[in-house]
């Protein structure tokens, strides 16, 4: 039995979506569930994988059953392919498992030639509409298959507006769309060197082919990569009769939301457009009304609507998106889906379902994209400076967030601006997906045209960009980059700042404030806590640092970098006269005058943990990256140390290293001076001492966290330099103190000697950093040199210094805790490189029984809650 590669909208449900791509499983849905749905059918995602398997062409056996689908469909419609009766008019759109807005645009009125153009014409009483279709139709095929530019299209109706002296394409006469869709035509051709095609079979299989095509488009390789979004998935194809929002003022589109997308207030939420179709309302072609208003326009429809939204939020409970179309006063449905949303409205969104019974705690918990979370982290606007502040603009809140930046005029700007460190807000008279990546860099977007469900809206909160669309008043003049609003003129380059939830415009920089886990924030992180079993530290080398971490939820500290702690001014400078000094006593008289400081530095750091956890590491770089450049600097080493600037100069030199990666750095260092490990010893435990000594109740036990062990007798080497210079000062002190000695795992061979190593350390905690750089043996900072390559061929998704590589890295991981463990059951493991803060690894630490991950203090609420949903997904003991 063939495969069976197409599936009429009746044949499928909401379950199927790994097959029919979102927007056919739920097409599939609300068939099933009686919603009034324009019939059609969907090609499958593994038609589209094979495509690409078959070397880019539709092969016999899918087009069989393609064939016998529009016949099948004919048959349901009772409209014809090309029929001079009753022509079937179809759309093709794209849908992928995850919904992608990168990718292919959506063609409607397939089908529409010449011939069949003056059928619907004469047939139907309105050649406006049927002109308006077939205009529609070459502009849309032109540009989404053959991609001939949008923009040679929008300049001739740009024309003929001006020529009628209109302003909107509504007041085009039917003559006025005859003729453009001539003038179209003949711009296809100019283009493209052949006619349009007349024949529907043909145009309906360039239409299939460009959705297949375009899961391979740049820009849905970058939002795949950006999203976790395998390429192997594949996207369906949606083959749908058209319903039309075009025939005169009894009909309109419109897009709609049951609660508000940006704050989560229940309610319905969007936009209405009459005698529109399809993205009129998104791409701000009119300024589209409130949904609200339809209720006037089309009491019925809107009554009926109303009564799905219900049912749609009942049936998936979630808050829905919809599309839909009133033809002459009748509603159909075309698409729903979870709707997208801010950070802040998925909390509130969740939170409410909870306590509508809708939705069960875990649920809510595993609801939240934790990548969305880090929005919420950033700062907002200091409201009293906020409030001070009058706005130059209003437009629409699109996408809530404070952003302050340089205003930029194109995507391209935008990138290379932000990749030279400046921070930017792109102002466009509209977006378009070709202005992903630039979207993507900005602090902010604000836009001329277009409302809340535009494109700029759409991308910019999925995104968590804060965005300002619709902002009408602004004169643009992108040609010049330059705008006025509010009576000044800004050009590129100068500041502006946005309010994403008002949609205020601000001139200049608005200070902002930090923000914080509260409401509803804090109650998902509570829920979070409740069902999570991996704990989670952070990374932080200072006081301020652990304090934030702390207060977003951190249990402690997993990584420590000693060596931060040595550019001090003061310290650098005695550290600088040890890496110089000829023998043992030199160096320990150096360090001698740096253990005050780290001591002190340790005592603070310890208090801001209060008594939770806390791993140090010990000096982790190469020493050359201490060594001063400037002349002045080597002067003033030289005198101290009482050498001539040569001498200095010849040891700077010979701290060179060819892979200073794989030099003299990590435990390395303590087996050529041990001393810089006895002081860094001395000081974790007399700082230990003296905060226990202020706080009785706490029980400090420091972990001492050596870096690099590649060989478990170099690991001993250091472990007695370190519990012989401990104990002494312990007993020194007279008093009890219990402290561990454990090791970054970051080495292949580390994990490959796990079981010799765990006997003797204490615990293990992953540095995937550079586990990772030294398993595939290139280094994190030249990968960027070669990842874009990798990705253009298909080696790598996505980059495996943010993204854990579970194959290779992770089996190594897996590997030292297997190992580990059983040789030593008080064995604790956690995770301290990037990935510790990157939600699909934190899955996985989960999945092997890591105890902790670590990750940058912004990152902890993130790892709080991948952890909730990992447990939730796959539970553990
Ligand atoms: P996207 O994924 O970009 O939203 P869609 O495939 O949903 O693209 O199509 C965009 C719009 O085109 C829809 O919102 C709808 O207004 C219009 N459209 C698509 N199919 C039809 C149809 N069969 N009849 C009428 N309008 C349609
Ligand atoms: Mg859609
Ligand atoms: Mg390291």
């Amino acid at each position: 039995m063939a495969r069976k590669w197409v599936y009429l909208f009746k044949e499928g449900d909401a379950g199927m979506r790994e097959l029919l791509g979102g927007k056919g499983a739920n097409l599939a849905e609300m068939t099933k569930i009686g919603l009034p749905v324009p019939q059609g059918f969907t090609i499958t995602t593994e038609a589209c994988t094979q495509y690409y398997e078959d070397g880019k062409t539709i092969n016999d056996e899918i087009r069989e059953q393609i064939d016998a689908h529009i016949l099948k469909m004919e048959e349901i419609t009772g409209k014809k392919f090309g029929d001079h009766e009753n022509p079937l008019l179809v759309s093709v759109r794209s849908g992928a498992r995850a919904s992608m807005p990168g990718m292919m645009d959506t063609i409607l009125n397939l089908g529409l030639n010449e011939d069949v153009v003056r059928v619907l014409a004469e047939k139907s009483n309105n050649p406006r509409w049927a002109w308006d279709c077939y205009r529609r139709f070459i502009q849309m095929y032109s540009d989404v298959v053959m991609e001939v530019g949008k923009k040679y299209f929008e300049e001739l109706i740009d024309e003929m507006k001006a020529k009628k002296g209109v302003t909107q394409d509504v007041d085009l006469t039917a003559e006025d769309l005859h003729e453009l869709a001539e003038q179209f035509k003949a711009e296809y051709k100019s283009k493209i060197g052949s006619d349009f095609p007349s024949d529907p079979k043909e145009q309906l299989y360039g239409a299939i082919m460009a959705v297949f095509r375009s899961w391979d488009n740049p820009r849905a390789n970058v939002y795949r990569r950006d999203n976790d979004i395998p390429y192997s998935w594949g996207t369906a194809v949606n083959v749908q009769s058209m319903a039309f929002g075009n025939m005169g003022d009894d009909c309109g589109t419109g897009v709609a939301f049951t609660r508000d997308p940006g704050t989560g207030a229940k309610g319905l939420f969007g936009e209405f457009l009459t005698n529109a179709q399809g993205e009129d309302v998104v791409a701000g072609v009119r300024t589209p009304m409130h949904i609200n208003e339809m209720e006037q326009k089309f009491p019925e429809a809107f009554k009926q609507f109303t009564e799905v939204c219900q049912i749609l939020e009942k049936h998936y409970r979630d808050m829905q998106d919809m599309e839909f179309t009133v033809e002459h006063g009748k509603l159909y449905m075309l698409q729903t889906r979870n709707g997208k949303r801010t950070a802040q409205a998925a909390l509130k969104i969740a939170c409410d379902l909870v306590d509508e019974g809708m939705r069960t705690e875990e649920e809510a918990v595993a609801m939240i994209d934790p990548r969305n979370l880090d929005t919420l982290l950033h700062p907002q606007f200091d409201q009293k400076a906020l409030k001070a502040a009058t706005p130059l603009g209003k437009g629409l809140g699109a996408s809530p967030g404070a952003a302050c930046g340089k205003v930029v005029f194109t995507a391209d700007d935008a990138e290379v601006w932000a990749a030279r460190g400046e921070k930017v807000i792109l102002v466009r008279l509209e977006t378009s997906p070709e202005d992903i990546t630039g979207m993507k860099v900005a602090q902010g977007i604000l836009t001329v045209r277009g409302g809340m469900t535009s494109h700029a809206a759409v991308v910019a909160r999925g995104m968590g960009t804060c965005c300002v669309s619709g902002l009408g008043d602004i004169v643009m003049d992108e040609a010049n980059k330059k705008f006025t609003l509010g009576g000044k003129t800004f050009h590129e380059g100068d500041f502006i700042s946005l309010d994403g939830s008002t949609g205020n415009v601000y001139d200049g920089v608005i200070p902002t404030v930090d923000a914080s886990i509260a409401g509803e924030f804090g109650r998902i992180m509570a829920w979070a806590d409740k069902y999570r079993k991996l704990a989670v530290r952070t990374n932080a080398d200072t006081p301020q640092d652990a304090k934030k971490a702390r207060e977003l939820g951190a249990e402690g500290i997993g990584l420590c970098r000693t060596e931060h702690m040595f550019f001090d001014p003061e310290r650098i400078f005695a550290f600088r006269e040890m890496i110089v000094s000829d023998t043992k006593e030199e160096r320990e008289e150096a360090l001698e005058k740096i253990l005050p400081y780290q001591q002190g530095d340790f005592e603070a750091l310890y208090e801001a943990l209060e008594g939770n956890p806390v791993t140090i590491r010990f000096l982790d770089p190469p020493l050359h990256e201490f060594v001063p450049q400037e002349e002045e600097e080597i002067e003033k080493l030289a005198k101290a140390k009482n050498k001539s600037v040569q001498e200095i100069k010849d040891i700077i030199t010979s701290l060179h290293e060819f892979n200073p990666m794989m030099g003299h750095r990590g435990l390395r260092l303590a087996v050529t001076y041990p001393e810089i490990a006895v002081m860094q010893t001395k000081a974790v435990i007399r700082a230990a001492i003296n905060v226990q000594k202020k706080h009785p109740d706490w029980k400090m036990n420091p972990e001492i966290m050596i870096p690099l062990t590649s060989e478990v007798k170099e690991f001993n080497v250091v472990k007695k330099v370190v519990v012989e210079t401990a104990d002494e000062e312990i007993k020194k002190a007279g008093v009890n103190l219990a402290y561990q000695v454990g090791t970054m795992v970051e080495i292949p061979r580390a994990c490959l000697t796990a079981d010799e190593i765990a006997k003797n350390a204490d615990f293990f905690c992953f540095g995937t950093n550079d586990l990772t750089q030294m398993t595939f043996g290139f280094s994190r900072d030249d990968a960027g040199k070669f990842l874009n390559a990798y990705y253009d061929n298909k080696i790598f998704e996505s980059d495996p210094f943010a993204k854990l590589d579970q194959v290779g890295v992770g089996k190594l991981m897996k590997m030292a805790i297997e190992l580990g463990k059983p040789v030593n059951p008080h064995l604790h493991v956690g995770i301290c490189g990037e990935h510790g803060g990157d939600p699909s690894s934190v899955e996985f630490c989960h999945d092997i029984g890591l105890d902790y991950v670590s990750c940058s203090p912004f990152r902890v609420p993130v790892a709080r809650l991948a952890a909730a949903q990992a447990q939730i997904k796959n539970p553990r003991k």
